[in-house]
This record gives structure tokens, C-alpha cells and sequence, in this order.
């Protein structure tokens, strides 16, 4: 069981996100990653802030939802899922506030 404090709920699922100092295997820094084991959770580079950070979150949930229901989606349209469903959050108000009625 992953200790968090943070959770996001997608679908049924209540995914936890952890902090950590996240490293690519070149020594860059790698802003998330999404875990399958040992159960599925979402890590997220301690130091993000500001909009790198929501847009982080999005992109690994989005990673989350690919792996759940087997979609095998290229990391480029990972990529594209992420910043199109994140201005349509951002840039959509009413939208946003309508679905959580
Ligand atoms: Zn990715």
C-alpha cells in the first residue's frame, strides 16, 4: 500500500500521488511518472510549481488511464490528450463548473 496524502479519483479508482526527486536515467530531471506496482500510483517531481505542476498530474493520470483500459496510446498523444483536455479545463469555466452538478 503507497502511503500518500494526496489522491486523485478517476473513475472508480482513487490513485495516490507521492513526491520525489525523479531522475532520468541521464541525470536530467524527469518531471512524473506513472507506477503500475505495486499497486498503481502516480509520482510527481517534489520541486514543480506552477503550471508544471497541475500539467504534471494530468499527464501522468492520463498515463494511468492508458494502462487501465489498454489503450497503448504513443507518448505523443499522451502529450496531446494533456494539453488539450488541460485548456478545456482552464479555458472552460462553465463547462467545468456544469459537471461537478
Ligand atoms: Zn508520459
Amino acid at each position: 500500500m503507497i502511503q500518500a496524502t494526496e489522491y486523485v479519483t478517476i473513475g472508480p479508482y482513487k490513485v495516490p500521488i507521492v513526491y520525489g526527486e525523479l531522475r532520468c536515467p541521464d541525470g536530467t530531471i524527469d518531471l512524473g511518472r506513472y507506477h503500475n506496482t505495486p499497486t498503481p500510483f502516480i509520482e510527481i517531481h517534489r520541486h514543480l510549481t506552477g503550471l508544471n505542476l497541475p500539467m504534471t498530474k494530468l499527464h501522468e493520470c492520463i498515463e494511468f488511464i492508458d494502462n487501465m483500459y489498454h489503450m497503448e496510446l504513443a507518448e505523443w498523444k499522451v502529450c496531446v490528450l494533456e494539453v488539450t483536455i488541460g485548456s478545456l479545463i482552464r479555458d472552460n469555466r462553465q463547462l467545468v463548473a456544469d459537471l461537478q452538478t
